[in-house]
């Protein structure tokens, strides 16, 4: 089935989960906010494409090497993404499994909309507006006995910390007391991340939209350099598909300026061929020093040519499905979800240097390890045709029946 898309986003950083993301941009939302920032998800002209599950894997897939190397993947946003669950579901059933998945809601959409996406999803952004009931309905016209369930539920399902709850300052609505009385009703079902941030204020709209025009002015004429004071700002990520795009391409025309292609911002800075180390050091943030790539022991995050398990992907989830041994106290303490593992491969592709990025219980995290410290060497990665030491990451889930 195909969903109606407002855009894709590509090389967020910093924004919303960790390493290099990409944004699925759903249209259709339940809620009507007094200050709503992506009013197209509403507009009845406001979807860019409609697209399956497989469609868009097609289109994010580019940046599989990207999300492997950071440990990032795809956030589903939009408007409200789980009114899509059957396509998220669909789509995290073929992705590759290392690709973290973080999907930002209101959570007001029926449970079993939450239920369906819950084995896929590494991070839940959760926008709740205030949990006071009067002051969520003046701001959104609808009521949040649903975001209330829903907020227990995932407590309750998949685990508090899996969850960053957001905590608007919304002007004349909600004040400081108004968030921390929020805070307190969710610490008390468990949540201990939280995001307490201040929405535009009316008079501050103008301003905003009038930075963002100069935003995307930077980005067409000096490209990756104002996409990365954007992203770190929050305001907007790099956009390869959809409405950013027409507009950028506007401010461009007007100013008479050539944009830049989004889709060759990474890989391609200034013109330097996309094989480029520099090319990529720059592409990754990652301080590039002449020379560098001569030192023997160098770690690599991202080479030409990466590392890979001897028979892909698929044996190497079949090896650590057969490897592992759940723990029985994990299992009486129904515990289960995904522990993030890193290690380099060596050279001679050994697996080296094993730690746990993202923990998840005590028991589960040693399993995780062990298994990963059973694993046979893999083919090592390779750049400008050398065998290199390149970081790797891989998720390793553990789920009860
Ligand atoms: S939840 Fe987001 S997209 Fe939906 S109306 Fe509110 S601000 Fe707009």
């Amino acid at each position: 089935m195909k969903a109606p898309l407002i855009a894709i986003c590509r090389h967020r950083m910093a924004t919303d989960g960790q390493g290099v993301t990409t944004l699925v941009a759903f249209h259709g939302c339940p809620l009507s906010c007094r200050y709503c920032l992506n009013p197209q998800c509403t507009d009845t002209d406001g979807v860019w494409q409609r697209m399956d599950a497989e469609e868009i894997l097609q289109t994010v897939a580019v940046d599989d090497l990207y999300f492997q190397a950071t440990g990032g993947g795809v956030t589903f946003g939009g408007g409200e993404p789980l009114l899509h669950s059957d396509t998220i579901a669909d789509f995290c059933q073929r992705c590759p499994p290392q690709w973290n998945i973080t999907v930002e809601t209101s959570l007001n959409v029926p449970t079993d909309q939450l239920a369906k996406v819950a084995p896929y999803v590494s991070h839940y952004l959760v926008d709740i507006k205030d949990m006071n009931p009067d002051i969520y309905r003046r701001y959104t016209l609808r009521d949040n006995r649903q975001v209330a369930e829903n907020l227990q539920w995932l407590a309750s399902n998949v685990g508090p910390q899996h969850v960053t709850v957001r905590l608007p300052q919304i002007p004349g609505y909600n004040t400081p007391d108004d968030i921390a009385a929020s805070r307190c009703q969710l610490e008390a079902l468990g949540f201990s991340h939280f995001n307490v941030f201040d929405y535009i204020a009316p008079k501050a709209e103008k301003k905003a939209a009038s930075n963002l025009k100069q935003l995307l002015d930077l980005r067409s004429r000096f490209g990756k350099v104002a996409i990365i004071v954007a992203a770190s700002a929050g305001l907007l990520g790099t956009p390869a598909y959809g409405q950013n795009r027409k507009a950028t391409k506007s401010v461009a025309a007007k100013k008479g300026v050539k944009p830049t292609r989004p889709e060759m911002v990474i890989g391609r800075t200034g013109g330097v061929p996309r094989n480029d180390t520099q090319t990529k050091a720059r592409a990754f943030n990652i301080p590039y020093r002449p020379g560098e790539s001569n030192k023997e022991n160098r770690v690599y995050d991202v080479v030409e040519e990466m590392p890979n398990f001897p028979g892909g992907t698929a044996t190497l989830m079949e090896f650590v499905k057969n490897e592992m041994n759940y723990p029985e106290a994990a299992k009486k303490k129904n515990v289960q979800g995904r522990v993030i593992v890193t290690f380099i491969v060596e050279k001679d592709g050994r697996v080296t240097n094993a730690k746990v990025a993202k923990s998840l219980d005590p028991l589960l995290d040693a399993e995780a390890l062990r298994i990963v410290g059973k694993m046979p060497r893999w083919n090592p990665g390779r750049q400008n045709g050398v065998a290199v030491r390149v970081k790797y990451t891989i998720p390793v889930t553990f789920r009860l029946p």
